[in-house]
């Protein structure tokens, strides 16, 4: 489990003489720097390094960073709010060494991500992993429960030779074939290597569907823990593709048209050590908990999507009948809804069953992804929402009234779309904290002047190799 409390100055209570001894250890193994990172409210992984003798300093004080990267784009331009975007100020990250990694694919370094705390000591209002911290901490302490999530991650394998900004895929072999895992062999099997001894659990590796895409689903973990996880599992892809001459693409959209890069979020929660998601009365075994966390989950999707699905880009790969789950409905393993039931296997259903949520992509902070998805979930929870009928097949063949009438909607076709719609949420806006909703839109509308008057096919390349 991840440590809920915060970083505070001069360390908690052992963690100088962890980090003592940790540095000694690191350095006897060759390793040269600890990478600090952090992912911003665009969604980009913004890093600072620290030689590994300086790790001991950075546990007690942090390292200096300014807040400015909170309302930074993703082509780096910075917008403002009326608290952030700032020149001034300066703030300490905070590594926690519980999650500290030896790079397996960057021999000499080691990862770790941050907190970031004020100067003073306190709490910054922007910082996506104290959010998600505090919510998970906070839940557990009023409502008994705790969550289990993973993040999976698709991506697009190109050729480092490709001309500058385009994409050639490095492999030619069909959707999930075995030519592609051919060609891929050498950079996949690094790959597990690689994972296994960051201690990231696989569960399984494949190649996807779209041109050079592959996918890794990774085991469950909370949920600090699997945004870390997500975020390490993204560096340790990139590392490895650069090692064998390839090039890697997370954007939502690495092409104007056809299927693109999703990141679907797996979550359950659970109640005094029981899986809600099994067991229970409901419809597929669920508990009128989960049915009502479901409910809480499609409610808030529209809204959500401003987080989950937070680029331009985004909303080219948000399409119909493309598995990415447009639709607010849910259904038993549909691949079309929003919002895919998983019951699990029989005999590990205790274990396994949860919630996919599809219009999720890996331009989103994980951190926030998560910690939205979990105050919509609770919010139904909380007020017992009914749980409208289920859907099968693709939700795209109904007709409008029969969608009206079983409550599907079409989530927004554009980031615009979604930025009214957060808006108007006042439950996820109270959740984020008014310093971070007040990023999140001004960090869109950002991104959305950026691109004004691009056409689909250059909105691709615009975002193609930022996450
Ligand atoms: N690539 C699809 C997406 O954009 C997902 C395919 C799948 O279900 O794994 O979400
Ligand atoms: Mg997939």
């Amino acid at each position: 489990m991840t440590t809920l409390a915060d970083p505070v100055p001069g360390g908690r209570p052992g963690d100088v003489e962890r980090a003592t001894a940790l540095s000694a250890e690191l350095t006897g193994r060759g390793v040269h720097g600890i990478v600090l990172a952090y992912v911003d409210t665009a969604g980009i992984t913004r890093v600072k390094t620290v030689p590994t003798a300086k790790l001991a300093s950075a546990t007690a004080w942090g390292v200096g960073m300014s807040p400015v990267f909170d309302t930074f784009l993703a082509n780096d331009h910075i917008v403002t709010t009326d608290v952030l975007g700032s020149p001034d100020g300066d703030l300490r990250l905070y590594p926690d060494l519980d999650r500290l990694v030896v790079l397996s694919g960057q021999p000499g370094w080691a990862w770790a991500p941050v907190d970031r705390i004020t100067q003073d000591g306190q709490r910054h209002p922007a910082c996506t992993r104290s959010l998600l911290r505090r919510i998970v901490a906070d839940a557990e302490r009023e409502q008994r429960l705790t969550f289990r999530a993973a993040v999976e991650v698709e991506w697009a394998v190109g050729l480092g030779s490709a001309p500058d900004g385009e994409f050639v895929p490095a492999v030619s072999g069909p959707a999930y074939g075995a030519i592609r895992q051919v060609e891929l062999s050498d950079y996949t099997a690094d790959l597990l290597a690689a994972f296994a001894a960051q201690g990231v659990e696989v569960d399984q590796l494949h190649p996807e569907y779209a041109a050079g895409q592959f996918e890794v689903s990774v085991g469950a973990l909370d949920p600090v823990a699997a945004a870390d996880r997500s975020v390490l599992v993204r560096q340790t892809i990139r590392a490895v593709a650069q090692r064998h001459g390839l090039r890697v693409s997370f954007a939502p959209a690495v092409f104007a048209e056809g299927v693109g890069n999703g990141g679907h979020v797996h979550l359950s929660a659970w109640r005094d050590g029981a899986n809600l998601h099994s067991g229970g009365e409901g419809r597929y075994d669920m508990t009128a908990g989960a049915e009502s966390f479901a409910a809480g989950l499609l409610a808030h999707l529209p809204a959500l999507t401003a987080v989950t699905a937070p680029s331009p880009a985004s909303y080219l790969r948000l399409r119909p009948s493309q598995w990415a789950g447009v639709f607010t409905a849910w259904g038993l393993e549909t691949r079309e809804a929003a919002v895919r039931v998983i019951r699990g296997t029989a005999g590990q259903r205790a274990q396994q069953a949860n919630l996919e949520v599809k219009p999720v992509d890996l331009a989103a902070n994980p951190y926030l992804a998560l910690g939205a998805l979990i105050a919509a979930g609770l919010d139904g929870l909380t007020a017992g929402t009914a749980l409208p009928e289920e859907i099968t097949g693709d939700p795209a063949r109904l007709g409008t009234e029969e969608a009206a009438a079983r409550g599907v909607r079409r989530l927004p076709v554009s980031l615009a779309g979604a930025v009214a719609a957060f808006r108007e949420d006042e439950v996820l806006r109270s959740a984020l904290g008014p310093v971070l909703a007040d990023a999140v839109i001004a960090v869109r509308q950002g991104e959305i002047a950026a691109v004004d008057g691009l056409d689909d096919a250059q909105l691709a390349a615009a975002y193609r190799w930022k996450y």
